[in-house]
């Protein structure tokens, strides 16, 4: 008599395609528990996965009750993390448009205070002195002209 039978040729019974299983089977009964175990153990696990799978329309029902409930009864301040950032990035992104300065506009009628600054450069270019000592200078030209008249004390010390 021939060994008992391997997985492999018990995976080919199963699949009903083991004529020389068959024959061993008939005659050992070793090896036709084994198979009808393995027969059972296939056939429970499809019918767990079929219940697993076929939820009736309560079930489905029932699913949608929880997750409802769940998402009103979340904490008033939960917002997903990407929500989050997207909305500050677009607020950002609002506040710099709206609080960016516009480009100044030139008033009208400017051009009179430009041609009053434009005469006020021309006549401190045409002097010979800064705007700044024309006191000192107004100072010394009447001083000259008092000493050429005589009538200024002299305040050189070089003559004492
Ligand atoms: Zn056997």
């Amino acid at each position: 008599m021939k060994a008992h039978l391997s997985d492999e040729e018990l995976a080919e019974w199963l699949r009903g395609c083991a004529v020389e299983a068959e024959s061993h089977l008939r005659e050992c009964a070793d090896c036709r528990a084994e198979a009808e175990a393995l027969r059972a153990a296939i056939r429970v696990g499809r019918q767990w996965v079929g219940t697993r799978a076929e939820r009736n329309q309560v079930f489905w029902m029932r699913q949608q009750r929880l997750i409802r409930e769940r998402i009103e009864h979340r904490p008033p301040g939960f917002l997903p993390r990407g929500l989050v950032l997207a909305t500050a990035a677009v607020v950002l992104c609002v506040m710099l448009f709206l609080t960016r300065s516009p480009r100044p506009t030139v008033p009208a009628g400017n051009d009179d205070a430009d041609n009053v600054l434009l005469q006020q450069v021309e006549s401190e270019v045409a002097q010979d002195y800064p705007s700044a000592l024309a006191p000192a200078v107004l100072l010394s030209q009447e001083r000259s002209a008092a000493l050429s008249a005589g009538t200024a004390p002299n305040l050189n010390r070089t003559n004492r």
